[in-house]
């Protein structure tokens, strides 16, 4: 029977529960991956490979080594050691030898292995109590009809409800059902770049013969990406000015000057070459593309507030978008209030404020009556309808997706845009990922004098952090201790557990929590530990200072009335989740441990530092890490090393994520999955040339060659409902 190729087309946006062994309850487990249709269910790429072909015995595997072993269940149990710790020995033999391998912390695993399976191993053998062991290896059944067809395989993001091994079998049957879709990508540029088909691409990338194969589906994919991105810019970019009037706005007006004239402080000279390239492009009659990229705590919202008051001068109106409850307060207190002294009429929206102030605050916005709306998501919400939108400000905008921008965007005829971003972009990066983007660059701090030093201390040395925190309070000062994430959800506990088998090219960026902590869904186990934590200080370490608890679960207004007494120094120790994270401010702060800091990312890590060091004090950091291993603690060195964030980015791969810089880490747009940042850089440059040449002939991508192109663009960032 022939394939229908447009049968198997459409199939790939219908709903993965069509795919064989898709039950009712694995359609719910694998929307917990998040996906819901077959397109996504192929784009569920592998997060690593395990390579069998070099297998070795339980014998010859040595001790201190990295090796795949492959033998037998013998036993499997489950044990605990300690309260509210939970680990699965099983003890794999093959003939030669055992192994003792120890899982932590996986207890589902007893419900995927029992005894007599076949089961192949993979991590570092260490010998301990008379054993060969592998503590946390990757660990997979190997059973029949997997798909697998080569000596490599492919370790997929899996949860508790859906290992590894089910997923890989999912996503086989996904594999049949899309056979035959039509290939996007016009002929031409595939056969320049002899890119692979995308049906080629995609199972050699589930189910690769060799890592070699991997590497040439991931070119074909990543392209593509790329590609299908620049195209989706290059033609908002056009669709955003097409009939569109954008704003010459008046910069030197009475706002700008009363703004300028009670800022606290003068502005160093990076911040006024920033806020005049940025006044530049808005008083320019197109519509400004512009980034700020300046390290944290380099002052980047004081210069973003000129913007704001420019087009209040203009009779315009802006949005100020953050992405936290708190720092959106933050900004409304801070900036709001020299804004309001300079004649600016500011407002706040957040996803907590009151209905009916929620209808008086949109009510007056959409009469023109409100300057400056600040605010979190809630902005973008359809209620939300300005009069005369000028300007739209992103702080923290690696925080938002692309579609998010769009949103925020569409509000106004033609407004100026500008971002706000502490993650370090390569300028030709840039320019090659945002189009027509102008930027800024802001790398010293205001108060670079000051300095700002870090340590990593191990835990039985912790008493040195507690000690200088003991004196900076005592000195007037204010400190933040930083809770571990202990609960993490089974994805990332799982994605920590075979980490060690990431392949060579995630090596740096083997352990990136999600950020969103106030998105996260299961932070119980965070929040005990951060309440134990807070209780003990109070008692034992700081009886004499108030020590308060701050984290993503609790309600706004007690968020709020804790940060507002901590701001105030009535709280003067502040134990807090990654709440924190990005932008708080308060200067007083000179002092912040890191507990279990080997559980962050470096990126987070330095977000979390900023938050010292922003006033005339002096400041430290202590990282504590009860980690051994090699890696981590190596890892944190970087942050002893160099308090600049661009310089620690260049250590460290993981700060450039395509995500980060992108925007779409978390959010709507799912386009990118594959693409890197800086590995990619060459095919981001090409990417970017072939769309404007694209577009140059075909501007709304409709000759036959490109339409189905123009529908992956679509699909990939606008983001069209799961058809039924
Ligand atoms: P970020 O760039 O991380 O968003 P902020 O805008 O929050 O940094 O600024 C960090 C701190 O530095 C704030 O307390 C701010 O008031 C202060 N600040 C900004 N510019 C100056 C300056 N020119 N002189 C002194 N302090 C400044
Ligand atoms: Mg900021």
């Amino acid at each position: 029977m022939p394939i229908d190729r447009e049968k198997a087309t459409l199939a790939l946006d219908g709903p993965v529960n069509r795919v064989r062994l898709v039950s009712p309850a694995r359609a719910k487990a694998l929307e917990k991956l998040g996906i819901r249709t077959l397109r996504e269910l192929l784009t569920h790429f592998p997060r690593s490979y395990v390579d069998l072909s070099s297998v070795e015995t339980c014998a010859s595997a040595r001790i201190g080594e990295t090796c795949t072993v492959r033998g037998t269940v013998h036993e499997i149990k489950l044990k605990k050691p300690r309260y509210n710790l939970k680990l699965v020995e099983i003890a794999v033999t093959d003939g030669t030898g055992i192994l003792v391998v120890t899982a932590f912390r996986q207890p589902w695993l007893m419900d995927q292995i029992k005894a007599g399976d076949a089961v192949a191993v993979a991590g570092k053998v260490i010998f301990d109590y008379g054993y060969k062991r592998m503590t946390n290896p990757f660990i997979e059944v190997i059973g029949e009809g997997e798909g697998i067809t080569g000596a490599v395989v492919p370790v997929h993001p899996a949860t508790e409800k859906l290992s590894a091994a089910w997923v890989r079998r999912i996503v086989a049957n996904g594999l049949e059902e899309a056979e035959g879709a039509f290939d996007p990508l016009p002929l031409g540029l595939r056969l320049r770049y002899r890119l692979m088909s995308r049906a080629a691409a995609l199972r050699a990338i589930h189910f690769p013969q060799s890592m070699a194969e991997v590497a040439e589906a991931r070119r074909r994919l990543v392209y593509e990406e790329v590609l299908y991105l620049e195209l989706f810019l290059m033609q908002e970019g056009a669709e955003r000015s097409r009939d569109a009037h954008p704003t010459a706005h008046t910069v030197n007006g009475p706002c700008v000057a009363a703004f300028a004239a009670q800022l606290p402080f003068a502005l160093t000279g990076e911040q006024e070459r920033a806020r005049d390239e940025i006044l530049e492009g808005m008083a320019a009659p197109s519509a400004m593309n512009h980034m700020l990229l300046g390290d944290v705590g380099t002052g980047k919202t004081v210069v973003a507030g000129f913007a704001l008051a420019a087009a209040a001068d203009t009779g315009g109106q802006a949005m100020l978008l953050a992405p936290t409850e708190v720092l959106a307060r933050q900004h409304a207190e801070g900036l709001g209030g020299l804004l309001a002294q300079a004649g600016v009429t500011c407002a706040l929206l957040t996803g907590s404020t009151p209905v009916a102030e929620r209808a008086s605050i949109t009510e007056r916005f959409a009469a023109g009556d409100v300057d400056v709306l600040i605010g979190t998501h809630a902005l973008l919400s359809d209620d939300v309808a300005p009069a005369r939108l000028t300007l739209a400000v992103i702080d923290e905008q690696q925080r938002f997706g692309v579609d998010q921008r769009t949103r925020l965007l569409a509000k106004g005829e033609a407004p100026d845009a500008l971002y706000l971003t502490a993650t370090p972009i390569p300028r030709t990066l840039a320019l090659a990922l945002y189009g027509n983007l102008t930027l800024s660059y802001i790398k010293h701090r205001p108060h670079d004098a000051v300095s700002r030093t870090t340590r990593v201390l191990r835990r039985e040395q912790a008493g040195e952090a507690f000690d200088a925190a003991s004196a900076a309070l005592s000195r007037g000062e204010q400190v933040y201790v930083v809770c571990p994430l202990v609960g993490k959800g089974a994805e990332e506990r799982d994605e920590k557990a075979a980490g060690k088998q990431s392949d060579a090219d995630a090596a740096g960026e083997e352990y990136h929590p999600a950020v969103a902590i106030e998105d996260a869904d299961d932070f119980d186990d965070d929040v005990t530990a951060a309440t134990r934590e807070a209780e003990m200080l109070q008692r034992n370490t700081f009886p004499d200072y108030v020590v308060e608890l701050l984290h993503g679960g609790m309600g706004t207004e007690a968020k709020r009335e804790v940060m507002e007494r901590f701001r105030a120094g009535e709280v003067q120790v502040l134990v807090a989740t990654t709440v924190i994270e990005v932008g708080v401010d308060v200067p007083n702060a000179t002092v912040m441990i890191v507990e279990d800091a080997d559980r962050f990312g470096l990126a987070q890590l330095h977000q979390l530092r900023g938050r010292v060091g922003r006033g005339t004090k002096a400041a430290e950091v202590y990282l504590l890490s009860a980690s051994t291993r090699e890696e981590s603690l190596a890892r944190l060195a970087a942050m002893e090393t160099t308090d600049d964030g661009f310089e620690l980015a260049a250590f460290d791969l993981s700060l450039r994520r395509e995500g980060d810089i992108l925007g779409n880490r978390q959010h709507g747009a799912s386009g990118l999955k594959l693409v890197n940042i800086m590995r990619d850089g060459a095919v981001i440059e090409a990417a970017h040339a072939d769309a404007a040449a694209l577009l140059d002939v075909d501007p709304d991508l409709e000759e036959p060659d490109h339409r189905a192109m123009a529908r992956e663009v679509r699909l990939a960032f606008v983001g069209e409902a799961v058809g039924g």
